[in-house]
């Protein structure tokens, strides 16, 4: 399986992704926030989209600087997203619980970049601040390919192979939940 290195600016975390997945622009209004309170807007395309590539977590590997991860929550019932408090850099969104194998990671500090996948879908494109190009893919393989994880990885057992957990099934790091004024 081909693997990339996602590192946050400072480079003191890094993690293996694999590069098999779905890739996606999401131009909703909370992941763009997410980008935004981290300051990093230089990542979200013309019309304020995050490109994002959805892996299985079971080939993920923190590699070093677990200790700086740190999430956030922009929605009662939204992702987590996780970023570096070492150098705010926006890395993944995750679902709360491990039973959902889901990670979707921003494209932006991964490299190498050649054996991405192309980009399959632009979705919540309602929440674009300008015109986006088509065309605009479907959400549908994403969707598809989300299921099927979901199901390889409790068949098999994988889903408790999720470095955002611990062996019990707790989140590795803290994070905040969302606060009465968000979103
Ligand atoms: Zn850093
Ligand atoms: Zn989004």
């Amino acid at each position: 399986m081909d693997k990339a290195k996602w590192s946050c600016t400072c480079g003191k975390v890094e993690v293996e992704v694999p590069v098999t997945g779905v890739r996606l622009k999401c131009y909703c209004k909370s992941c763009r926030a997410f980008v935004e309170q981290l300051g990093k807007t230089e990542r979200l395309d013309a019309a304020g989209g995050s490109d994002l590539l959805q892996v299985a977590p079971d080939g993920l590997r923190i590699l070093k600087g677990q200790e700086h991860l740190a999430w956030m929550r922009l929605t009662e019932k939204g992702p987590l997203r996780w970023y570096t408090t070492c150098c705010n850099t926006p890395m993944a969104n995750t679902l709360p619980t491990r039973h959902v194998p889901f990670a979707s990671f921003q494209v932006a500090d991964l490299s190498p970049k050649t054996d991405l996948p192309e980009v399959q879908a632009k979705v919540h494109l309602k929440g674009a601040l300008a015109h986006v190009d088509g065309p605009h893919g479907s959400a549908l393989p994403m969707i598809l390919a989300l299921l099927r994880r979901t199901v390889t990885a409790h068949v098999t057992g994988k889903w408790r192979k999720n470095p955002f957990f611990d062996d019990k099934g707790h989140l590795i790091a803290s994070g905040r939940e969302p606060l009465p004024n968000d979103g």
